[in-house]
């Protein structure tokens, strides 16, 4: 029996790799030529402020048929940047990958291959991580909090490098939430989803693009976009402080007027406690709140994820969309 031999997409989202991309590219092509299938390679540029965008251009012009760049019209951020190349990937095995060449593209087939197999959604999980020791403790309680949270299990939340079926793509591509983390979205949709070792580089060139802050705003999406158990934990723990400082009133109550003691002035500082106590739930409690409510705002005011300005590529010819672009989505060729 032959293997199958459905097209392969590999979508990369591309922010300031003005020093990557001309290594990633024809590395990816190497790769994906070996195969011997049909492959095309979407890059997306994600509103980069460095020569990134020319460069992928320029390359258009050696890779014709097989590379499609999709030119975003500001940075949207990663994720964004990915859905817009899912719009227009035509595969029936969709790969993304970084460009930070992180992710060694020589990997690629060792997804496919589990693809073949009828996996619909395939992992990669980095061996040896290669980042700082402070990203690789924050990515293990991420991780972990996640996993307990969402109910979304998943060796590897980080890994970038997966491959997805069309049927799971066509299903992401269905959604319309605004803030999103896509790894975790493929994973609610899959039937068959597997896991394998990838290796994993230092970063070749340029900077991490996640700050701190980027990083906390990314785990925010990926737990309220994903369960509400923040919202149930914290109202189970509003109605615990408040059972307890019913339970102490009604104590204290007794002490005074049935046991008949005095009133203890010591007490002043436990009440302090118990009042900042309070006091720190309710304003966690609110953020959580905030968090949700920020979230339907968005929802509700329904602003693109992304905006395509132009698509190079793939047909050949320059693909030029009318001014603004196409609200999340681009026409295919
Ligand atoms: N990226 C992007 N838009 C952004 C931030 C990052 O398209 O706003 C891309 C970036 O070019 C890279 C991938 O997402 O291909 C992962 O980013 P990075 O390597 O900075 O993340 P890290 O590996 O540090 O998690
Ligand atoms: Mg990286």
């Amino acid at each position: 029996m032959s293997p199958p031999r459905g097209k392969i997409s590999v979508v990369v989202p591309v922010y300031n790799e003005e020093a990557n991309i001309p290594e990633l590219v024809p590395r990816l092509f190497t790769v994906l030529d070996a195969l011997d299938r049909p492959v095309e390679v979407i890059c997306v540029d994600d509103g980069s402020r460095d020569r990134s965008l020319d460069i992928l251009r320029g390359l258009v012009d050696r890779y014709p048929d097989r590379l499609r760049v999709v030119e975003l019209s500001r940075n949207f951020g990663q994720h964004p940047a990915i859905l817009a190349g899912f719009a227009i990937a035509t595969g029936d095995v969709i790969v993304t990958i970084d460009a930070d060449l992180q992710n060694p593209p020589e990997e690629i087939p060792k997804l496919i291959a589990l693809s073949d197999q009828g996996f619909d959604v395939v992992g990669g999980v980095r061996e040896v991580r290669r980042d700082s020791l402070f990203r690789r403790v924050a990515s293990r309680l991420v991780n972990r909090v996640t996993t307990a949270i969402t109910g979304i299990r998943m060796t590897d939340y980080g890994c970038m490098l997966r491959a997805y079926s069309r049927e799971v793509i066509d299903l992401i591509n269905r959604c319309e939430e605004s803030s999103t983390f896509i790894p975790a979205l493929a994973q609610t949709f899959s039937r068959r989803p597997a896991e394998v070792a990838v290796r994993h580089a230092e970063r070749r060139a340029g900077e991490s693009k996640y700050s701190l802050y980027r990083l906390f705003r990314l785990n925010f999406d990926l737990m309220t976009g994903f369960s509400v158990v923040p919202l149930q934990i914290f109202t189970l723990f509003g109605f615990l402080t408040a059972s307890g400082g019913l339970v102490l009133g009604i104590y204290l109550l007794i002490r005074r007027f049935v046991l008949l003691r005095a009133s203890e002035a010591d007490g002043v500082f436990t009440l302090f406690a118990l009042a900042f106590v309070v006091m720190g739930v309710l304003m966690a409690g609110l953020g959580i709140v905030g968090e949700y409510v920020g979230r339907i705002y968005q929802e509700v005011r329904g602003r693109p994820r992304y905006l395509v300005r132009r698509v190079y590529g793939g047909t050949g010819a320059l693909i030029r969309l009318e001014d603004g672009g196409v609200e999340g989505s681009v026409p295919r060729p």
